[in-house]
Protein backbone atom coordinates (compact mmCIF):
# COMPACT_ATOMS: atom_id res chain seq x y z
CA UNK A 1 0.00 0.00 0.00
CA UNK A 2 1.62 3.40 -1.01
CA UNK A 3 3.06 5.55 2.09
CA UNK A 4 0.48 8.56 1.41
CA UNK A 5 -2.47 6.15 1.55
CA UNK A 6 -1.96 4.13 4.66
CA UNK A 7 -1.26 7.60 5.74
CA UNK A 8 -4.85 8.95 5.21
CA UNK A 9 -6.28 5.11 6.44
CA UNK A 10 -4.15 6.13 9.64
CA UNK A 11 -5.82 9.44 9.98
CA UNK A 12 -9.32 7.88 8.99
CA UNK A 13 -8.89 5.17 11.64
CA UNK A 14 -8.62 7.95 13.96
CA UNK A 15 -11.50 10.26 12.95
CA UNK A 16 -13.99 7.46 13.02
CA UNK A 17 -12.71 5.41 16.34
CA UNK A 18 -12.43 8.71 18.52
CA UNK A 19 -14.52 11.17 17.20
CA UNK A 20 -17.30 9.59 15.31
CA UNK A 21 -18.03 6.13 17.33
CA UNK A 22 -18.42 8.31 20.94
CA UNK A 23 -21.05 10.02 19.02
CA UNK A 24 -22.86 7.25 18.25
CA UNK A 25 -25.66 7.29 21.21
CA UNK A 26 -26.76 10.42 20.13
CA UNK A 27 -26.54 10.11 15.63
CA UNK A 28 -28.44 6.76 16.55
CA UNK A 29 -30.74 8.27 19.17
CA UNK A 30 -34.01 9.33 19.45
CA UNK A 31 -33.70 12.94 19.39
CA UNK A 32 -33.75 14.00 15.79
CA UNK A 33 -32.28 17.45 16.29
CA UNK A 34 -29.41 16.83 18.53
CA UNK A 35 -28.33 13.87 16.19
CA UNK A 36 -28.88 16.37 13.47
CA UNK A 37 -26.19 18.91 15.19
CA UNK A 38 -23.68 16.33 16.01
CA UNK A 39 -23.54 15.62 12.23
CA UNK A 40 -23.17 18.59 10.87
CA UNK A 41 -20.38 19.21 13.86
CA UNK A 42 -18.81 15.92 12.46
CA UNK A 43 -18.87 17.22 8.71
CA UNK A 44 -17.47 20.36 9.47
CA UNK A 45 -14.65 18.49 11.60
CA UNK A 46 -13.94 15.93 8.77
CA UNK A 47 -13.77 19.22 6.16
CA UNK A 48 -11.00 20.79 8.61
CA UNK A 49 -9.09 17.35 9.02
CA UNK A 50 -8.82 17.30 4.65
CA UNK A 51 -11.40 13.83 5.29
CA UNK A 52 -13.65 15.14 3.67
CA UNK A 53 -15.46 13.32 -0.04
CA UNK A 54 -11.58 11.83 -0.60
CA UNK A 55 -13.17 9.48 -2.85
CA UNK A 56 -15.27 12.34 -5.32
CA UNK A 57 -13.93 12.67 -8.30
CA UNK A 58 -11.23 16.12 -8.04
CA UNK A 59 -12.99 18.17 -11.32
CA UNK A 60 -16.50 17.90 -8.72
CA UNK A 61 -15.03 18.93 -5.73
CA UNK A 62 -13.43 15.45 -4.08
CA UNK A 63 -10.39 14.03 -2.76
CA UNK A 64 -10.23 12.07 -6.09
CA UNK A 65 -8.68 9.15 -4.48
CA UNK A 66 -8.41 6.69 -7.03
CA UNK A 67 -11.02 3.82 -6.89
CA UNK A 68 -9.23 0.94 -5.30
CA UNK A 69 -7.54 3.50 -2.68
CA UNK A 70 -11.31 4.58 -1.85
CA UNK A 71 -12.48 1.15 -1.53
CA UNK A 72 -9.45 0.44 0.94
CA UNK A 73 -10.44 3.82 2.95
CA UNK A 74 -14.21 2.85 2.92
CA UNK A 75 -13.52 -0.36 5.09
CA UNK A 76 -12.35 2.39 8.07
CA UNK A 77 -15.23 4.46 7.21
CA UNK A 78 -17.20 1.54 7.66
CA UNK A 79 -16.56 0.61 10.96
CA UNK A 80 -19.26 3.32 12.07
CA UNK A 81 -22.69 3.10 10.43
CA UNK A 82 -22.64 7.22 10.50
CA UNK A 83 -19.06 7.12 9.18
CA UNK A 84 -19.96 7.73 5.58
CA UNK A 85 -22.05 10.63 6.75
CA UNK A 86 -19.89 12.46 8.71
CA UNK A 87 -17.09 11.89 5.94
CA UNK A 88 -19.21 13.07 2.80
CA UNK A 89 -19.48 10.07 0.91
CA UNK A 90 -23.30 9.13 1.37
CA UNK A 91 -23.63 10.78 -1.69
CA UNK A 92 -20.72 9.69 -3.74
CA UNK A 93 -23.13 6.83 -6.03
CA UNK A 94 -25.77 9.83 -6.88
CA UNK A 95 -22.69 12.14 -7.23
CA UNK A 96 -20.77 10.62 -9.42
CA UNK A 97 -24.18 9.45 -11.47
CA UNK A 98 -24.99 12.94 -11.79
CA UNK A 99 -21.40 13.55 -12.89
CA UNK A 100 -21.76 11.12 -15.64
CA UNK A 101 -25.16 11.39 -16.73
CA UNK A 102 -26.62 14.93 -15.54
CA UNK A 103 -27.24 17.82 -18.09
CA UNK A 104 -25.01 21.18 -17.07
CA UNK A 105 -28.39 22.64 -15.42
CA UNK A 106 -28.65 19.37 -13.28
CA UNK A 107 -25.25 19.47 -12.50
CA UNK A 108 -25.44 23.03 -11.77
CA UNK A 109 -28.43 22.40 -9.16
CA UNK A 110 -27.22 19.71 -7.62
CA UNK A 111 -24.08 18.55 -7.59
CA UNK A 112 -22.31 20.77 -5.76
CA UNK A 113 -24.28 21.01 -2.63
CA UNK A 114 -24.40 17.09 -3.02
CA UNK A 115 -20.35 16.89 -2.92
CA UNK A 116 -20.84 19.31 0.22
CA UNK A 117 -22.83 17.31 2.27
CA UNK A 118 -25.42 20.26 2.14
CA UNK A 119 -28.21 18.00 1.01
CA UNK A 120 -29.30 14.64 0.29
CA UNK A 121 -30.54 11.88 -2.60
CA UNK A 122 -32.83 9.61 -2.60
CA UNK A 123 -33.32 6.61 -4.89
CA UNK A 124 -37.20 5.61 -6.02
CA UNK A 125 -37.21 2.15 -7.89
CA UNK A 126 -38.32 -0.46 -5.73
CA UNK A 127 -42.41 -0.43 -5.58
CA UNK A 128 -44.79 -2.55 -2.74
CA UNK A 129 -47.09 -4.20 -5.75
CA UNK A 130 -44.34 -5.63 -7.51
CA UNK A 131 -41.11 -7.86 -7.13
CA UNK A 132 -38.16 -5.23 -6.65
CA UNK A 133 -35.94 -8.41 -7.10
CA UNK A 134 -36.99 -7.94 -10.94
CA UNK A 135 -37.35 -4.69 -11.85
CA UNK A 136 -38.71 -5.00 -15.48
CA UNK A 137 -42.00 -5.45 -13.28
CA UNK A 138 -42.20 -1.83 -12.21
CA UNK A 139 -45.29 0.03 -13.25
CA UNK A 140 -44.25 3.63 -12.54
CA UNK A 141 -45.10 6.04 -15.64
CA UNK A 142 -43.55 9.19 -16.60
CA UNK A 143 -45.36 10.85 -20.07
CA UNK A 144 -44.37 13.43 -21.79
CA UNK A 145 -46.82 16.15 -21.77
CA UNK A 146 -45.32 19.31 -23.87
CA UNK A 147 -42.21 20.28 -22.58
CA UNK A 148 -43.10 18.12 -18.87
CA UNK A 149 -42.78 15.02 -17.89
CA UNK A 150 -45.76 13.86 -15.49
CA UNK A 151 -45.08 10.70 -13.06
CA UNK A 152 -47.44 8.71 -11.52
CA UNK A 153 -46.26 5.79 -9.27
CA UNK A 154 -45.93 4.05 -6.29
CA UNK A 155 -42.80 3.87 -4.50
CA UNK A 156 -41.34 2.40 -1.15
CA UNK A 157 -38.43 1.92 0.44
CA UNK A 158 -37.18 5.03 -0.74
CA UNK A 159 -34.09 5.16 1.74
CA UNK A 160 -33.87 8.89 3.09
CA UNK A 161 -36.11 10.61 1.38
CA UNK A 162 -38.05 11.73 4.15
CA UNK A 163 -34.82 14.14 4.28
CA UNK A 164 -33.65 14.19 1.01
CA UNK A 165 -33.57 17.27 -1.93
CA UNK A 166 -34.65 14.88 -4.83
CA UNK A 167 -35.59 11.15 -6.06
CA UNK A 168 -34.12 10.28 -8.90
CA UNK A 169 -37.05 7.78 -9.75
CA UNK A 170 -37.72 5.09 -11.96
CA UNK A 171 -40.22 5.04 -14.39
CA UNK A 172 -41.76 3.52 -17.79
CA UNK A 173 -41.18 6.17 -20.50
CA UNK A 174 -41.44 3.65 -23.22
CA UNK A 175 -43.99 1.37 -23.01
CA UNK A 176 -43.37 -0.49 -26.51
CA UNK A 177 -39.84 -0.80 -25.77
CA UNK A 178 -37.84 -4.22 -24.93
CA UNK A 179 -37.90 -4.70 -21.18
CA UNK A 180 -34.71 -3.58 -20.41
CA UNK A 181 -35.37 -0.66 -22.41
CA UNK A 182 -38.63 0.62 -21.18
CA UNK A 183 -37.34 3.01 -18.31
CA UNK A 184 -35.61 6.52 -17.64
CA UNK A 185 -34.22 8.15 -14.67
CA UNK A 186 -35.98 10.98 -13.55
CA UNK A 187 -34.88 14.05 -11.31
CA UNK A 188 -37.84 15.06 -8.81
CA UNK A 189 -37.30 17.51 -6.39
CA UNK A 190 -38.99 16.68 -3.25
CA UNK A 191 -40.79 19.70 -2.76
CA UNK A 192 -42.93 18.58 -6.18
CA UNK A 193 -46.36 19.45 -6.01
CA UNK A 194 -48.04 15.35 -5.87
CA UNK A 195 -44.79 14.25 -4.23
CA UNK A 196 -45.81 12.83 -1.20
CA UNK A 197 -44.19 10.90 1.73
CA UNK A 198 -47.11 8.78 2.87
CA UNK A 199 -45.17 6.97 5.54
CA UNK A 200 -41.83 5.97 6.65
CA UNK A 201 -41.96 2.55 7.49
CA UNK A 202 -40.75 0.99 10.56
CA UNK A 203 -38.38 -1.90 10.00
CA UNK A 204 -37.64 -3.79 12.99
CA UNK A 205 -39.10 -1.97 15.11
CA UNK A 206 -37.51 1.36 14.24
CA UNK A 207 -37.73 4.21 11.84
CA UNK A 208 -34.66 5.48 11.77
CA UNK A 209 -33.15 4.02 8.76
CA UNK A 210 -36.10 6.62 6.85
CA UNK A 211 -37.44 4.01 4.46
CA UNK A 212 -40.33 5.98 2.84
CA UNK A 213 -43.44 5.06 0.86
CA UNK A 214 -43.97 7.65 -1.23
CA UNK A 215 -46.69 8.44 -3.82
CA UNK A 216 -46.48 10.99 -6.87
CA UNK A 217 -49.53 11.73 -8.20
CA UNK A 218 -49.58 13.99 -11.82
CA UNK A 219 -46.21 14.74 -10.39
CA UNK A 220 -44.44 17.46 -13.47
CA UNK A 221 -41.20 18.40 -13.69
CA UNK A 222 -39.41 19.56 -17.02
CA UNK A 223 -38.62 17.51 -19.36
CA UNK A 224 -34.79 18.40 -18.62
CA UNK A 225 -35.07 16.71 -15.46
CA UNK A 226 -34.19 13.10 -17.03
CA UNK A 227 -31.32 11.69 -16.28
CA UNK A 228 -29.22 10.14 -18.97
CA UNK A 229 -31.32 9.12 -22.66
CA UNK A 230 -34.76 7.75 -22.66
CA UNK A 231 -34.99 4.49 -22.21
CA UNK A 232 -31.44 4.40 -20.17
CA UNK A 233 -32.99 3.93 -17.03
CA UNK A 234 -31.38 0.43 -16.43
CA UNK A 235 -28.02 1.30 -17.87
CA UNK A 236 -27.89 4.33 -15.29
CA UNK A 237 -29.13 2.03 -12.18
CA UNK A 238 -26.53 -0.70 -12.94
CA UNK A 239 -24.15 2.31 -13.23
CA UNK A 240 -24.58 3.14 -9.97
CA UNK A 241 -25.24 -0.27 -8.39
CA UNK A 242 -22.36 -1.54 -9.83
CA UNK A 243 -19.51 -0.03 -7.63
CA UNK A 244 -22.26 0.40 -4.84
CA UNK A 245 -22.15 -3.10 -3.80
CA UNK A 246 -18.29 -3.04 -4.11
CA UNK A 247 -18.73 0.13 -1.93
CA UNK A 248 -21.26 -1.57 0.93
CA UNK A 249 -19.35 -4.72 1.24
CA UNK A 250 -16.14 -3.03 2.22
CA UNK A 251 -17.89 -0.88 4.62
CA UNK A 252 -19.70 -4.69 6.17
CA UNK A 253 -16.08 -5.42 6.33
CA UNK A 254 -15.84 -2.64 8.47
CA UNK A 255 -18.69 -3.44 10.62
CA UNK A 256 -17.82 -7.16 10.69
CA UNK A 257 -13.95 -5.99 11.73
CA UNK A 258 -15.37 -4.05 14.27
CA UNK A 259 -17.99 -6.64 16.09
CA UNK A 260 -15.23 -9.17 15.98
CA UNK A 261 -12.93 -6.89 17.79
CA UNK A 262 -16.20 -6.37 20.80
CA UNK A 263 -16.54 -10.30 20.15
CA UNK A 264 -12.83 -11.38 20.89
CA UNK A 265 -12.79 -8.49 23.85
CA UNK A 266 -15.66 -10.56 25.52
CA UNK A 267 -14.33 -13.68 25.04
CA UNK A 268 -11.13 -12.48 27.18
CA UNK A 269 -12.66 -10.95 29.96
CA UNK A 270 -16.01 -13.18 30.49
CA UNK A 271 -15.12 -16.03 32.87
CA UNK A 272 -17.64 -18.99 32.86
CA UNK A 273 -17.51 -22.82 34.21
CA UNK A 274 -14.08 -22.03 35.46
CA UNK A 275 -12.04 -19.97 32.13
CA UNK A 276 -12.64 -17.30 30.10
CA UNK A 277 -14.90 -17.90 27.04
CA UNK A 278 -11.89 -17.73 24.69
CA UNK A 279 -10.87 -20.93 26.25
CA UNK A 280 -13.48 -22.62 25.21
CA UNK A 281 -13.43 -24.61 21.72
CA UNK A 282 -16.76 -23.84 20.88
CA UNK A 283 -16.38 -19.75 21.19
CA UNK A 284 -12.87 -20.51 19.48
CA UNK A 285 -14.33 -21.86 16.50
CA UNK A 286 -16.48 -18.93 16.29
CA UNK A 287 -13.29 -16.58 16.27
CA UNK A 288 -11.52 -18.21 13.88
CA UNK A 289 -14.36 -19.10 11.57
CA UNK A 290 -15.27 -15.55 11.62
CA UNK A 291 -11.87 -13.96 10.96
CA UNK A 292 -11.78 -16.72 7.82
CA UNK A 293 -14.86 -15.18 6.72
CA UNK A 294 -13.63 -11.50 7.14
CA UNK A 295 -10.32 -12.13 5.17
CA UNK A 296 -12.05 -14.76 2.31
CA UNK A 297 -14.56 -11.38 2.23
CA UNK A 298 -11.91 -8.98 1.83
CA UNK A 299 -10.09 -10.41 -0.58
CA UNK A 300 -12.94 -11.42 -3.00
CA UNK A 301 -14.28 -7.57 -2.46
CA UNK A 302 -10.88 -6.42 -3.76
CA UNK A 303 -10.80 -8.53 -6.56
CA UNK A 304 -14.15 -7.85 -7.76
CA UNK A 305 -12.70 -3.64 -7.43
CA UNK A 306 -9.72 -4.55 -9.45
CA UNK A 307 -11.79 -6.18 -12.37
CA UNK A 308 -14.25 -3.37 -12.09
CA UNK A 309 -11.13 -0.92 -11.79
CA UNK A 310 -9.36 -2.49 -14.70
CA UNK A 311 -12.37 -1.89 -16.90
CA UNK A 312 -14.62 -4.90 -16.52
CA UNK A 313 -18.30 -5.10 -15.86
CA UNK A 314 -17.24 -7.57 -12.70
CA UNK A 315 -21.36 -8.84 -12.97
CA UNK A 316 -19.83 -12.40 -11.41
CA UNK A 317 -17.37 -11.05 -9.18
CA UNK A 318 -20.25 -8.08 -8.04
CA UNK A 319 -22.85 -10.65 -6.99
CA UNK A 320 -20.41 -13.12 -5.63
CA UNK A 321 -19.15 -10.27 -2.73
CA UNK A 322 -22.48 -8.92 -2.78
CA UNK A 323 -24.20 -12.65 -1.19
CA UNK A 324 -21.07 -13.54 0.26
CA UNK A 325 -20.27 -10.46 2.13
CA UNK A 326 -23.69 -10.19 3.41
CA UNK A 327 -23.45 -13.48 5.06
CA UNK A 328 -20.60 -12.95 6.50
CA UNK A 329 -21.87 -9.68 8.23
CA UNK A 330 -24.77 -11.65 9.38
CA UNK A 331 -22.73 -14.68 10.83
CA UNK A 332 -20.15 -12.38 11.79
CA UNK A 333 -22.53 -10.35 13.90
CA UNK A 334 -24.29 -12.80 14.87
CA UNK A 335 -21.77 -15.04 16.73
CA UNK A 336 -20.82 -11.72 18.42
CA UNK A 337 -23.92 -11.35 20.02
CA UNK A 338 -24.10 -14.81 21.40
CA UNK A 339 -20.83 -14.40 22.89
CA UNK A 340 -22.08 -11.31 25.12
CA UNK A 341 -25.25 -13.29 25.90
CA UNK A 342 -27.64 -10.93 26.81
CA UNK A 343 -25.69 -8.31 26.84
CA UNK A 344 -25.65 -8.55 22.77
CA UNK A 345 -29.27 -7.83 22.06
CA UNK A 346 -29.23 -4.90 24.54
CA UNK A 347 -28.75 -1.38 22.93
CA UNK A 348 -25.53 -1.43 25.44
CA UNK A 349 -23.68 -2.64 22.98
CA UNK A 350 -23.49 -1.25 18.60
CA UNK A 351 -24.69 -5.13 18.20
CA UNK A 352 -27.94 -4.94 18.19
CA UNK A 353 -27.92 -2.13 15.71
CA UNK A 354 -25.68 -3.63 13.53
CA UNK A 355 -27.50 -7.12 13.64
CA UNK A 356 -30.21 -5.32 12.43
CA UNK A 357 -28.58 -3.83 9.83
CA UNK A 358 -26.92 -6.65 8.82
CA UNK A 359 -30.15 -8.38 8.03
CA UNK A 360 -31.38 -5.77 5.41
CA UNK A 361 -27.91 -6.19 3.48
CA UNK A 362 -29.15 -9.65 2.64
CA UNK A 363 -32.02 -7.81 0.91
CA UNK A 364 -31.27 -4.54 -0.74
CA UNK A 365 -29.39 -4.01 -3.88
CA UNK A 366 -30.72 -7.68 -4.39
CA UNK A 367 -31.91 -10.57 -2.00
CA UNK A 368 -29.07 -13.17 -1.82
CA UNK A 369 -31.15 -15.46 -3.91
CA UNK A 370 -30.68 -13.77 -6.58
CA UNK A 371 -27.05 -12.73 -6.77
CA UNK A 372 -26.62 -16.56 -6.37
CA UNK A 373 -28.82 -16.99 -9.70
CA UNK A 374 -26.59 -14.49 -11.53
CA UNK A 375 -23.43 -16.15 -10.15
CA UNK A 376 -24.92 -19.67 -11.13
CA UNK A 377 -26.27 -18.88 -14.64
CA UNK A 378 -23.05 -17.10 -15.72
CA UNK A 379 -20.84 -19.93 -13.92
CA UNK A 380 -22.97 -22.52 -15.96
CA UNK A 381 -22.04 -21.09 -18.99
CA UNK A 382 -18.40 -21.21 -18.76
CA UNK A 383 -17.40 -22.52 -15.74
CA UNK A 384 -13.39 -22.90 -16.33
CA UNK A 385 -13.18 -18.68 -17.33
CA UNK A 386 -16.11 -17.45 -15.05
CA UNK A 387 -14.20 -16.10 -12.47
CA UNK A 388 -10.75 -15.56 -13.74
CA UNK A 389 -7.68 -15.10 -11.80
CA UNK A 390 -5.00 -13.21 -13.14
C1 LIG B 1 -32.95 -1.40 4.28
C2 LIG B 1 -33.41 -1.33 2.86
C3 LIG B 1 -33.14 -0.19 2.11
C4 LIG B 1 -33.61 -0.07 0.80
N1 LIG B 1 -33.40 1.09 0.11
C5 LIG B 1 -33.93 1.24 -1.13
C6 LIG B 1 -33.84 2.49 -1.82
O1 LIG B 1 -33.26 3.47 -1.33
N2 LIG B 1 -34.47 2.61 -3.02
C7 LIG B 1 -35.15 1.57 -3.59
O2 LIG B 1 -35.68 1.75 -4.68
N3 LIG B 1 -35.25 0.38 -2.97
C8 LIG B 1 -34.67 0.19 -1.75
N4 LIG B 1 -34.79 -1.00 -1.08
C9 LIG B 1 -35.59 -2.07 -1.68
C10 LIG B 1 -34.76 -3.26 -2.16
O3 LIG B 1 -33.97 -2.92 -3.26
C11 LIG B 1 -35.76 -4.40 -2.46
O4 LIG B 1 -36.30 -4.79 -1.21
C12 LIG B 1 -35.10 -5.58 -3.14
O5 LIG B 1 -34.78 -5.27 -4.47
C13 LIG B 1 -36.05 -6.79 -3.14
O6 LIG B 1 -37.31 -6.46 -3.67
P1 LIG B 1 -38.64 -6.80 -2.84
O7 LIG B 1 -38.51 -6.28 -1.46
O8 LIG B 1 -39.80 -6.35 -3.66
O9 LIG B 1 -38.66 -8.38 -2.70
P2 LIG B 1 -39.20 -9.41 -3.77
O10 LIG B 1 -38.68 -9.06 -5.12
O11 LIG B 1 -40.66 -9.56 -3.60
O12 LIG B 1 -38.48 -10.74 -3.31
C14 LIG B 1 -38.83 -11.38 -2.06
C15 LIG B 1 -37.95 -12.59 -1.88
O13 LIG B 1 -38.19 -13.50 -2.92
C16 LIG B 1 -37.01 -14.24 -3.18
N5 LIG B 1 -36.69 -14.10 -4.61
C17 LIG B 1 -36.93 -13.06 -5.43
N6 LIG B 1 -36.48 -13.33 -6.68
C18 LIG B 1 -35.96 -14.57 -6.64
C19 LIG B 1 -35.33 -15.42 -7.59
N7 LIG B 1 -35.16 -15.04 -8.87
N8 LIG B 1 -34.92 -16.65 -7.19
C20 LIG B 1 -35.09 -17.05 -5.89
N9 LIG B 1 -35.67 -16.28 -4.95
C21 LIG B 1 -36.10 -15.07 -5.32
C22 LIG B 1 -35.92 -13.67 -2.28
O14 LIG B 1 -35.85 -14.45 -1.11
C23 LIG B 1 -36.46 -12.31 -1.94
O15 LIG B 1 -35.95 -11.80 -0.70
C24 LIG B 1 -34.33 -1.15 0.22
C25 LIG B 1 -34.56 -2.31 0.97
C26 LIG B 1 -34.12 -2.40 2.27
C27 LIG B 1 -34.41 -3.66 3.06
Amino acid sequence: MAEELSEIRKRMQWFINEVVIPDEPVLGGDDEDAAGAVAEQLKRRAKDEGLWALGHPAEIGGGGLAFLDFVLLNEIIGRSHWGQLAVGSLSMQDSIMLHRYGNDAQQQRWLDPLVAGDIYPSVGLTEPEVAGSDPTLMEATAVLDGDQWVINAHKWFTSGANRAAFTTCFAITEPDADRHAKFSAIIVPTDTPGYEITRVVPTMGHTGGGHCEVNYRDVRVPADHLLGRRGEGFVVAQKRLGPGRIFHCMRWLGQAQRAFELMCERAKTRRSHGSTLAEKGEIQRYIAESAAEIQAARLMTLDAARVLDAGGEARTEISLIKFWGARMLHNVIDRAIQVHGALGVTGDTPLEFMYREARYARIYDGPDEVHRMVVARRLVRDPVNGVPWA
